[in-house]
C-alpha cells in the first residue's frame, strides 16, 4: 500500500487556499520548502501572497510567526488534500506537542472553492478564518474575489469587522 489512501483525483481541478505558518528553525526557509512540496504533491501554484510576520495566537510567549497564503489548483478532493498537507508537515518534522505552540510548519486549508465542509477532521472555510487577521490578510491578497459561502462577505469585508488585535506586518 502506498502512503496515500486510494482516492481518485477529480476530473477537473478546484481552487483552494492553503495558509502556511512557521516559527521555528529558520521559518522563512521552512515556508519556502513547504511551497516547493505543495507544488509537487498538492497541485499547481497559482499565486503566493507576500510574507507576513504575525503575533502568536493562543500561547503568546513564543516567537512571532511567518505566514504566507498560497492559491492552488488541486486535482485532489478536500480530505485527500488535507492528508497530503499533513504528510508534508510530517516530512518536514513537525511534532504535534503543544496545541497552538511553536511549530516548524503548519498547513491549513483556508478555503476550498466555494465549498462548505463540516467533517470531524476538516472544516472549510477554516473555522477560525473570520477571527484571524493573519489568515484574512494573505487570503485577500491571493483571491480577492472570494466570498465566504456561509457568511457572504469577502475577505476584505470580514477583515473590516474582525476583532483580532494581533499585529500582521507585511515583510
Ligand atoms: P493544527 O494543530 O492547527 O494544525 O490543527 C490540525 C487539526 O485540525 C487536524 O486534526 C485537522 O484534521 C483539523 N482541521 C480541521 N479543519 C482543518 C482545515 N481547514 N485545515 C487543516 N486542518 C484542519
Amino acid at each position: 500500500m502506498g502512503v496515500f489512501p486510494q482516492v481518485s483525483r477529480l476530473s477537473h481541478t478546484a481552487k483552494a487556499v492553503v495558509l502556511l505558518g512557521a516559527n521555528l528553525n529558520r521559518p522563512e526557509q521552512q515556508i519556502r520548502q513547504a511551497i516547493q512540496m505543495l507544488s509537487t504533491s498538492c497541485g499547481q501554484i497559482v499565486r503566493c501572497s507576500s510574507m507576513y510576520r504575525s503575533s502568536p495566537w493562543g500561547i503568546v510567549e513564543q516567537d512571532y510567526f511567518l505566514n504566507r497564503a498560497v492559491l492552488i489548483r488541486t486535482p485532489w478532493p478536500p480530505l485527500a488534500l488535507l492528508k497530503r498537507l499533513q504528510q508534508i508537515e510530517q516530512q518536514m518534522g513537525r511534532i504535534r506537542e503543544i496545541r497552538m505552540g511553536p511549530r516548524v510548519i503548519d498547513l491549513d486549508i483556508l478555503v476550498y472553492g466555494n465549498r462548505i465542509i463540516k467533517h470531524p477532521a476538516l472544516q472549510v472555510p477554516h473555522r477560525f478564518l473570520p477571527e484571524r487577521r493573519f489568515a484574512l490578510i494573505p487570503l485577500m491578497e491571493v483571491w480577492s474575489g472570494w466570498k465566504h459561502p456561509e457568511l457572504g462577505g469577502s475577505a476584505a469585508q470580514l477583515l473590516s469587522i474582525c476583532k483580532d488585535q494581533g499585529k500582521v506586518i507585511r515583510l
